[in-house]
């Protein structure tokens, strides 16, 4: 049994020297009453304030902790290694990993030692567990379990078949790959090494876009025969980390494969069915600093769903917006923005036109739960939400959408996203 703490041990002998009269006198059986004024409570297990005469320090009883989960002590949570220490990486994911309960950073790879030092200096990482690409010594390094990739698109199969043949799971930012055979050499590596692969969807983690998913579900909305999603944001050249977004080889593709996989992947899951016909068109205006020479500004895909609902989704790379619309029976939902870092609003208007008001939730949740949900997956097996296999169908569905475009014509697609 857990040993009392020593303040009720002290109340136990004063209560016990001053009497029990009152509290036999409130009609309580003698031993009830003597545990009770001795600092516990025998019925609801809970302790009392401590004796409110005492007017010294003395130890408290466990406060109300409002939901406020304690993370699992550092020596359980998983180490993450982050590859890539660009401005996503360095601005979101690795203050998210400081943030989470499950995991902690214990490593680091990049190609610039120094800037790699730097930021192991900031975040307590030690010189050791600093790697370049090549990942070999990640192998020895026992406190690195899972490795976060975070490079240029085309990058991530070279880090990703790198950290599994070190050993590591791994998490990869979306788009999953540049191209499906990429995403399917990467699976076949993971399962050579009998690694687990998770893909950086944030927005299923994302507490607004969870809200409206959980609505889909009870059938809130009645029947939603048609949604549009949009995801479009500018592209800036003079910015490094749009540079390699502007060379198709590195980025495998323009807004539709940056941006549009939002859009994309955000419908299939909140409608929870993949589309099985689509038609596209892409659009690369003539700009004078030729940034869209190689890949597409603009991205617009119809889909019919097997249930026969129709959307519209679109992406770009000029006007700055994310939004997903659904359009039901019984009214219609609005999330926007809907897979911005930081407050995101879902909108419900009813079949009337009313708006109706929903609790704004902290967006910010939706890094820390991804990396929390893959730690736990790692370790305790606990199933995947946005698995390898989902990144793989992305990236066939955006070929497919690629085909259509070039070709001009409706595309028929398969559930797991291949063309038929
Ligand atoms: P970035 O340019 O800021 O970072 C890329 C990093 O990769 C840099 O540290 C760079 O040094 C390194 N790198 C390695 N090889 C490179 C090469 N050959 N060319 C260029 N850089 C190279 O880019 P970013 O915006 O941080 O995007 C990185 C990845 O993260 C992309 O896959 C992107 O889609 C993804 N991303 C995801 C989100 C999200 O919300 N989940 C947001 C932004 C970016």
């Amino acid at each position: 049994m857990k040993e009392l703490p020593d303040y009720s041990r002290r109340g136990f002998m004063r209560t016990s020297a001053l009497g029990l009269g009152a509290g036999m006198g409130l009609g309580l059986g003698s031993f009830e009453a003597l545990a009770q004024t001795a600092g516990r409570d025998i019925g609801t297990g809970q302790t009392p304030p401590a004796d409110p005469l005492e007017r010294r320090a003395a130890g408290r009883p466990e406060p109300e902790l409002n939901g406020t989960l304690r993370p699992t002590p550092p020596e359980q949570r998983l180490g993450w290694a982050v590859c890539g220490l660009g401005h996503f990486a360095q601005n979101y994911a690795i203050p998210a990993i400081a943030r989470a309960s499950e995991a902690k950073l214990t490593g680091l790879i990049s190609g610039n030692r120094d800037k790699a030092l730097g930021v192991a200096s900031a975040w307590g990482v030690p010189e050791g567990s600093v790697y370049d690409y090549r990942m070999q010594a990640l192998a020895d390094n026992d406190a690195v379990h899972i490795v976060y990739v975070i490079t240029p698109n085309a990058i991530h199969e070279e880090n990703v078949i790198a950290a599994l043949e070190a050993g590591k799971h791994v998490f990869c930012e979306k788009p999953f790959a540049h191209n499906s055979a990429a995403a399917q050499r990467m699976m076949d590596a993971a399962k050579a090494a009998d690694r687990k692969i998770m893909i950086a969807y944030r927005a299923h983690f994302e507490p607004n876009n969870v809200a409206l998913k959980e609505m889909v579900r009870k059938g809130e909305l009645g029947d939603v025969w048609y949604a549009t999603s949009d995801h479009h944001r500018p592209l800036d050249p003079l910015v490094e980390r749009d540079q390699w977004r502007m060379v198709r080889d590195l980025a495998g593709g323009g807004s539709l494969m940056d941006i549009g996989i939002y859009s994309l992947n955000g419908l299939i899951w909140l409608l929870d069915e993949v589309p099985e016909r689509l038609v596209a068109t892409t659009f690369s205006p003539q700009t004078e600093d030729g940034r869209f020479g190689e890949i597409e500004a603009i991205g617009q895909v119809q889909l019919v769903f097997p249930s026969g609902r129709r959307a519209s989704i679109s992406s770009g790379y000029v006007a700055d917006k994310k939004r997903i619309d659904l359009w039901g029976s019984r009214g219609v939902a609005v999330l926007d923005p809907a897979t911005a870092y930081s407050g995101n609003k879902l909108t419900l208007s009813n079949a009337d036109g009313q708006e109706m008001p929903t609790p704004s939730k902290a967006s910010e949740q939706q890094f820390v739960g991804e990396i929390d949900h893959f730690s736990k997956g790692v370790r305790d097996g606990d199933e995947i939400l946005t698995p390898a296999e989902m990144g793989l169908r992305d990236m066939r569905l955006l070929e497919a959408i690629n085909v259509s475009a070039e070709r001009g014509e409706w595309v028929e697609v398969n559930p797991d996203g291949t063309m038929r």
